[in-house]
């Protein structure tokens, strides 16, 4: 499948990529994200979606996954491709441009801006018996439709945010809801596991400490789990329809490494334009190397700004790389 070619295409859904969409779309140029989750807002929503952020300007605090949820509101102004669930594999120079390949095709582009933070988030999975025999067969890393498990004896495994978040979200809906996890210490927000345990005491859902999953079960899809206690390795086997396994991501730098880029350990090295050695190729964000780097979401917005201008300006070298001042922009009339 090919995709209908844009202007830019920002590899990567963090605050960055959010902020350097919204900037193509100020600008007027046609523009696409990518991201390999399900869902935007990079290590906001995937690593601390729960927890206070006090050093975005304009914001005395800000809980993460509002600033995500804003950042897409304020990209999402203008028409954009967005495209989630999919990674890009491979960067190939073409006339004027370039394609990306990812899972679903090609994407073809004018120019790209690399937000890519430390890489690719891969969901942490379980290395037991029955994982891959009925990995989609009952068993996922997120939640797409909660109501797709309504009335269903649901198991969610893990000790964060998005394990808490999504028992408490799930306590009406599921059958039955068990939620494990491997010791009785959480990562999650305070606010949400005394919620979780309130609810487990209410008796709207299980809440076991030190255990984890041994073996999955099943036939075409997965029936059943053998849960062990950590410590006494007691065994016991539980009836479910749907595993969720929500135990955290793992970043890799991946293809992106083997792309030609001039790379500084898993880092890209750019100068104060944001150009990559590649011409028509930018970086910014964490991913974005050069002297005196700090990696906070606000320098990430400002060389996002950066990136996008001067990526309009080698699309058509007659275009401004000065956007002038956004209260005096057509974009908004
Ligand atoms: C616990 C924690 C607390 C933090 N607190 C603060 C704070 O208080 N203040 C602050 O300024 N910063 C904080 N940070 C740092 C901040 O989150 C990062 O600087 C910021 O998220 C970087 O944004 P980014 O958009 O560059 O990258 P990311 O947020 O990492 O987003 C990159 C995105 O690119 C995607 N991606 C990468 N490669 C590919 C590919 N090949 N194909 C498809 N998609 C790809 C990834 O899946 C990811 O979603 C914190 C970080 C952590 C972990």
């Amino acid at each position: 499948m090919s995709a209908e070619r844009v202007d830019i295409t920002i590899i990567g859904g963090g605050p960055t990529g959010l902020y350097a969409l919204f900037y193509a779309g100020m600008r007027g140029v046609s523009a696409r994200i990518i991201d390999v989750l399900p869902e935007l807002g990079g290590q906001l929503t995937a690593l601390y979606p729960e927890k206070d952020v006090y050093d975005v300007a304009g914001f005395p605090c800000v809980l993460a996954k509002d600033l995500a949820r804003d950042l897409v509101t304020q990209a999402m102004q203008f028409d954009a491709d967005v495209c989630l669930e999919e990674r890009v594999s491979e960067l190939n120079p073409v006339d004027g441009g370039f394609d990306l390949r990812t899972d679903e095709g090609l994407r073809p582009t004018g120019t790209v801006v690399i937000a890519g933070g430390k890489g690719a988030f891969k969901s942490r999975t379980l290395d037991v018996p029955g994982w891959d025999t009925f990995w989609k067969n009952g068993i996922s890393t997120h939640v797409k439709d909660p109501e797709a498990l309504r009335d269903r004896r649901v198991l969610i495994v893990g000790g964060g945010d998005s394990a808490f978040d999504w028992s408490w979200a799930l306590r009406d809906i599921a059958g039955e809801l068990t939620h494990i996890h491997r010791s009785d210490r959480f990562r999650a927000h305070e606010r949400t596991v005394e919620q979780v345990v309130g609810a487990n005491e209410s008796g709207h859902l299980d809440l076991l400490t030190f255990q984890t999953v041994q073996e999955i079960h099943g036939d075409d899809r997965i029936r059943s789990v053998t849960l062990v206690h950590t410590k006494t390795k007691e065994t016991r086997e539980l009836a479910v329809d749907d595993l969720l396994a929500l135990i955290g991501f793992v970043p890799n730098i991946g293809p992106i490494a083997e792309w030609g880029l001039e790379l500084e350990g898993n880092t890209i090295q750019v100068d104060s334009r944001m150009r990559t050695n590649i011409p028509g190729v930018y970086a910014a964000g964490d991913i974005a190397a050069y002297e005196g780097k700090l990696e906070l979401i606000s320098t990430g917005f400002g060389e996002a700004a950066i990136a996008v201008n001067n990526a309009v300006h080698h699309l058509d070298p007659s275009a401004k790389v000065d956007p002038g001042h956004s209260t005096s922009s057509k974009a908004f009339k």
